[in-house]
Parts: C-alpha cells; structure tokens; sequence
C-alpha cells in the first residue's frame, strides 16, 4: 500500500481528488469508515476551496475541447466508460457495499449494471436528440410567417454535481453520464460517508479516454469544499440530490451567481392500498419500502391503508416483514444491512422514541440492535401532525395509518411538505386514475415500485425538489437551449 492507496476489498483505491487528469492531495485527510464494523477503509484528501477552484480551473479549461468534441466521439467514450463499469461490477460492487452498507447482492445484480446502463442511455440519447423544427405561420408582423425554428442544445459549461451516501455511484452517474453527454465538464463531489466509488469512476473515464479536466472528482466535507464548489461564479449548473436543509444552503450560494440548480430532495411519500387491492401484492410492496435498510429517497414510509383491509393487511405484513434478515450486507441471505453513521441511526432512534411516548404504539421492532443496525419498524396510532408523519426519517421505519374513503386518502396522501413520489394499489382502473390526478408526486407507481426509465422525468414536488431529469429533461437542464429562427427567404442576397 502506497501512502495514497488504500485496498478495499483486495480493490485498490485512490484517496486523493482527481483534477485535471492528474491525483491531488489535500494536506488534510478524513477518515472514512465502513458502517458494517467501524472498521477504517481509508484516510481521504480533504478538499478545501484551493481544490474546489482548481477543478473549476480544469473543468473550464477543458470545456472548449470537449464541447466541440462531435456527438458521435462523445458517445463512443461515453459507451467506453460503462465497458469499463461492466468489467469492473465485482469491484465496485464489494467496494460499495463496504462503504455505505447497503446490499452486495443488489450492488452486484441492479445497481452496478444500472450504472453502466446510465453512461449507454445518455449516449444513446445524445445521438437521437432533437426538436422538429417548426415553421411560424402567424405572428404579430408580416415578417414572421414561414419562419423556421430550430431547436439545440449547446453544452452550459462546468457543472457542480452533489450527491448522497444512499446510493452513491448510481445517484452519481445519472448526473455525470448526461451532464458528459450534453458537452458539459464535470466537478462531482461524492458525499463524505461514501466517497470511495467516485474515485473509481475516474480511474475507468481516463482508462476509456476522456480527455483530462472533463471529469473531476472532488472530496471533502459538504460544508467546506462542497460549499466552496456550489459558490463559485464560474460553475454553469448545480445538481444536487441531498437533504432539504442543505438544498436550502446551496440554493442560497447559487443566488449570487443566479446559477442553475437542479435540486433532488427528501420525501415522506405515501402508500396507497384499497380495500379493491390485490392485499398480497400490497404486502410485498408494502415490506420492499424496508430496502436499503429505509435509506430510500423515494421509500413509500406512509401506509395508508382502507379501514375495511387494515386488520388483514397488517396481520399479513406482520408475517412477511418479520422474516425479513438483518445482518452482514456481504451475506447473500440478508435483507437489511446497517445504517449508515451512528448520527442516523441516533436521528431514527429518537425519532422513534418522540413518536413512543406521543402514544404511538409499535407493530413490530421499535428499538436499535448493536452496531448500526434498526429492527424495521412499524407504527401505528399516529397523529397526521406528527414529527413521525411529517418528517423524513431515512431509516427502516414506518407509519400506518388508515382511511374511510379516497377523499380521505388523498388528503393524508398530499398532507405533508414533500412530493417525492406516490404509490398505489388497486384493483380499479378508473380509481387509480381519479387518485392519481389528485396526488402531489413527481413519480406514481401503480399496483407497482421502484421502476425506473430513464426516458422518464425524475424529481419531486414541493419541497422535494426542484426540476426534472431524465431523458430530453437532463438535455433541458444541462444545456443552454438554443432556439434558431431563420427568415423563409433570407439567403437571396448572398447569391
Ligand atoms: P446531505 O444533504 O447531508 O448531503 C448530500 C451532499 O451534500 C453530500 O455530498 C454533502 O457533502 C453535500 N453538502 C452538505 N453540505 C453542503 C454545502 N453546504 N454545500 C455543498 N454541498 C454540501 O444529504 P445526505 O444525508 O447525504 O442524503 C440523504 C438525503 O438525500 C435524504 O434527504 C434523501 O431523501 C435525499 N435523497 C434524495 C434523492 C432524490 O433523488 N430525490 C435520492 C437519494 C437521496
């Protein structure tokens, strides 16, 4: 082992920031620690707003080149990367397992294939992006009609992308690969618990050949390097996926340069079931909301449930959810790793304990185990108003509660600050169609979850985000959009 490289999992792993095409230090180092044992995977740079102003610097050097670099070469160097994700699952996988805790089996069979898939879908969507163009027929003068506009989207600059523990290299890639594809260059700064992956993914873009300076990879502390990167004038866009409270910060730092900001928050989403639902397959949704031990953005952590169905429905997830094995995320058997830092699990746990003693009463679990494990919870007899209602917890608890009618659900659907997301289970067509008008979500599944195309927009409501992406809308965001309008007869004069 070299002073700089640490070996996760028999993987060799760069402590430092890469900008610029090369490994920097910081004088600084924080430790990173697995959340499964508390054991020290690596003493990573510090980034401080020296690093930050030097990966702007490369960023808006290599801006030109890359911008200019044909959509067809970009996308050939975009596919490259995701050949060199696939041949690296294995590594990426267990290194990401020890780092944030979450499922080895799912990193090695959803989640790193899917962030190979980010890099080839964002290509491929480069390569068949485009706006009909149109022709102006009425307009306010004479000289508007027959017009043609034409629709581009030119590259914006460096973009600042910040991103979470939760899901940390996929969450990643969905900003990377699109905000590489549209001809931007990159500053990513993984977050402090989980910064591991991220320099993994430089070592494979320089491997497939993108140019030095298009992708930089900065680490540090949120507060410091993060905030240092989110304030600086020459940052074209800002996308975020985090917490609400520090959405709150960047959107102010952004102000002073009237950056653009793509934000990804928090949710508190609902669980719609009907007493017309297939009650299995509410069950089984019901219980996938523990995935990842609770820390799921778009986790559905409120059961609303039909008052005619609750006793059946609990009584059924009582049976399921307790099956559920908590344990190593390494061991294919298990279902629930461990949280992620002593600080999250103290925030379920007193979460918890307030909802308890307000005269909530648990269904199941209620209490932590040793290391960072929490027995997956569920809570019954809460108020609406309450903190265990309205706040998000991103640990493996939730809520039920019950409705009379779809009046009532709606209302308990949409009553808190957020609009993540919505699931609802039904039997009936038309219901679901009624109710689905009426919630408040960027996303809703339908007698399903979780499923995710990335032609589709992605964000949230209210206070779970601001804008969408996927598909055309990452383009939106991650471009200056060009409208060209060009005269019917405009060329006659220059022969
Ligand atoms: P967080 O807001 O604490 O941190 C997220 C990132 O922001 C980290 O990289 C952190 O270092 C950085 N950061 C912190 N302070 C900063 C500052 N002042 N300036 C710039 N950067 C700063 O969030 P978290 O605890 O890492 O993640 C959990 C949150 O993320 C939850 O609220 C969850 O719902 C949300 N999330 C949302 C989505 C989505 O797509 N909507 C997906 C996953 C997670």
């Amino acid at each position: 082992m070299t002073e700089h490289i640490t070996t996760v999992a028999g993987v060799a792993v760069d402590t430092r920031h890469w900008i610029g095409g090369e490994r920097v230090a910081s004088v600084e180092t924080f430790t990173d620690v697995s959340p499964i044992d508390a054991s020290t995977l690596g003493e990573i740079s510090r980034g401080t707003a020296t690093e930050a102003a030097a990966a702007v610097a490369a960023a808006r050097a290599a801006f030109p080149a890359w911008a200019a670099t044909s959509r067809a070469e970009r996308a050939r160097i975009l596919h490259a990367i995701a050949d060199g994700v696939d041949k690296r699952i294995e590594d990426l996988a267990n290194v990401e397992t020890l780092d944030n805790g979450a499922l080895l089996r799912s990193h090695r069979r959803g989640v790193m294939p899917r962030v190979a898939h980010n890099f080839r879908f964002f290509a491929d969507w480069l390569l068949k992006l485009e706006h009909e163009a149109f022709t102006t027929h009425t307009s306010g003068s004479a000289a508007g009609r027959g017009h043609t506009n034409h629709v581009s989207w030119d590259p914006a600059g460096p973009c600042v992308l910040i991103t979470p523990w939760n899901a940390p290299l996929m969450l990643a890639t969905w900003k990377v690969a699109p905000a590489l594809a549209a001809g931007n260059t990159v500053i990513l700064k993984p977050a402090e618990w989980s910064p591991l992956t991220a320099s993994l993914l430089a070592d494979i873009a320089a491997e497939a050949g993108l140019p030095a300076g298009v992708l930089n990879v900065v680490q540090g502390y949120g507060a410091e390097v993060g905030n240092s990167l989110v304030s600086h004038p020459d940052v074209r866009r800002i996308s975020f996926t985090g917490s609400v409270p520090t959405a709150q910060h960047i959107a102010r730092a952004a102000a002073a340069n009237l950056t653009p900001l793509s934000l990804e928050l928090g949710g508190k989403s609902p669980l719609l079931v009907f007493a017309d639902a297939d009650l299995d397959l509410a069950v089984d949704l019901a219980v996938e909301q523990y995935d990842n031990a609770g820390q799921v953005c778009l986790a559905a952590t409120r059961l609303l449930v039909e008052e005619t169905v609750s006793d059946e429905f609990t009584r059924r997830f009582v049976e399921k959810a307790t099956r559920l094995r908590q344990g190593d995320p390494r061991d294919e058997a298990t279902d629930l790793g461990p949280n992620i830092h002593p600080r999250q699990l103290e925030k379920i746990d007193g979460i918890v304990r307030r909802a308890l003693e307000d005269g909530a009463r648990a269904v199941i679990g209620g209490e932590r185990k040793d290391g960072l494990y929490y027995e997956p919870t569920l809570l019954t007899d809460v108020a609406q108003d309450s903190e265990i209602v309205q706040e998000e917890i991103f640990g493996p608890v939730l809520t039920l509660q019950t409705f009379g009618d779809e009046e009532e659900a709606v209302r308990l659907a949409n009553d808190t600050r957020f609009g993540l997301a919505a699931t609802l289970v039904t039997g009936d067509h038309e219901r679901a169609e009624r109710v689905t008008a009426r919630l408040v979500a960027g996303t809703v599944w339908v007698n399903c979850f979780f499923v995710r195309d990335l032609r589709a927009p992605f964000g949230g409501s209210r206070h779970s985000g601001v804008g969408r992406e996927g598909g055309t809308w990452s383009f939106d965001f991650y471009c200056d959009v060009k409208n060209t309008v060009t005269a019917p007869n405009g060329w006659h004069n220059h022969g």
